[in-house]
């Protein structure tokens, strides 16, 4: 086992902020994490489980031992008549298991084309994007707990999955690492269409009657033309999760901004956090190294050297801002990583 020691973690995450970890290690097998695990008590330090560093902004250097799971593998399980269960490593990156479903001619996933990051850390939060989100296609997932060395499966109703949410992300947070997980995706096409400008780009691409092939293209169009890539400028995608607000409260809202969005929540009405902020004025402005990107003003921006700090601090001003303004509280959708987000074994 190859702990390093004093590791830059810029290349690991994609706002790339120069935190430091004290210990930084990558599991490649289930085994490893166990080793980690192993190590990481023997040496007094907490570990913090890190995939591709694209939800994540690192405010404080980590005295931890850093776990970068690195697990490889997309196996087919099982096979019926209407669906195959592919069982993957918590390593592969999202789009190359997107890129393997569509060429084994599997449907589910072609809607989250191009999100960045690993398969185990996807359950996390729940990945969404253009009307659908990791739930629709997950079967079981294969986990560690941190504390016992355990391993244990955990089905689908356990993981509590919400927008943009889990039993990851609440009561079992930092206590599990995901080793793999496990989807079900259709042999039959499901075509969803009907979200964002997926229908006019297909119609642009003269896709009739697409197929996952064409639904996955122009995702990955409509992407590519409104995100900024974090090879260029440094952004962990939806800083905010998009708020839901009841029905009286939008009425009001309605009355004084005719022009606000709003789409049907259960009980409550989704209102687009891009659009509050930037009727707020905040779409494209620069405060030093940091800034709200010019097309997506749900993305906040690091222009290069800046401290996790910094976007901290620029993204409270905008929950303070909106709060004032539309009486609505912003949710962070980013995990904030400091000393206090890593896990005792
Ligand atoms: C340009 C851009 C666009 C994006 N678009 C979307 C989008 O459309 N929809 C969407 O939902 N998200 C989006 N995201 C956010 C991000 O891509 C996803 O949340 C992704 O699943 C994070 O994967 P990761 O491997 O990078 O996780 P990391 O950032 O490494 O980790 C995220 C969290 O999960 C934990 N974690 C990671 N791996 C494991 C594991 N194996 N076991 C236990 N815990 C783990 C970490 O401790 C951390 O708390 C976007 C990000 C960017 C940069």
């Amino acid at each position: 086992m190859k702990i390093r020691e004093n590791i830059s973690l810029r290349a690991h995450n994609t706002f790339g902020i120069d935190k430091k970890a004290s210990l930084f290690f990558e599991a490649h097998r289930p085994e490893d994490v166990l080793e980690a695990i192993r190590q990481a008590n023997l040496l007094g330090k907490p570990l913090f489980v890190l995939g591709g560093g694209s939800n994540v902004l690192l405010v404080e250097d980590l005295d931890a031992l850093v776990l970068k799971i690195c697990i490889e593998g997309i196996e087919q399980i099982e096979e019926d008549a209407d669906s195959v269960l592919l069982k993957v490593g918590a390593g592969v990156i999202w789009q190359d298991l997107v890129v393997t479903s569509l060429q084994l001619g599997l449907s589910g996933l072609e809607n989250l084309s191009l999100i960045p990051g690993t398969v185990g850390a996807a359950p996390m939060q729940n990945i969404g994007a253009y009307g659908v989100e990791l739930q629709s296609v997950f079967d079981h997932l294969e986990a560690i707990e941190i504390a016992t060395k355990q391993s244990l499966t955990v089905d689908k109703a356990t993981c509590a999955f919400g927008y943009r949410d889990s039993i990851f992300k609440n009561e079992w947070k930092g206590r599990y690492v995901i080793t793999r997980v496990v989807f079900r995706l259709s042999k039959k096409q499901r075509p969803v269409t009907s979200y964002g400008d997926i229908e006019r780009t297909l119609a642009e691409m003269g896709a009739s009657s697409p197929s996952p092939e064409n639904i996955s293209k122009a995702v990955i169009k409509i992407r590519q033309q409104k995100l900024p890539d974090p090879k260029i400028l440094g952004n962990a995608g939806s800083f905010f999760k998009n708020p839901s607000i009841p029905q009286a409260q939008f009425s009001l809202l309605k009355e004084r901004y005719p022009k606000i969005p709003g789409f049907p929540s259960g009980p409550l009405v989704k209102v687009p956090a891009a659009w509050l902020i930037e009727q707020a004025g905040w779409k494209g402005k620069r405060f030093g190294r940091v800034g709200v990107h010019e097309n997506q003003p749900l993305v906040l921006v690091n222009y290069g050297e800046a401290e996790g700090s910094e976007i901290v601090a620029l993204s409270k001003k905008i929950q303070t801002d909106i709060r004032e303004k539309f009486g609505i509280s912003l949710e962070r959708e980013v995990n904030l990583v400091g000393r206090d987000d890593v896990a005792r074994p």
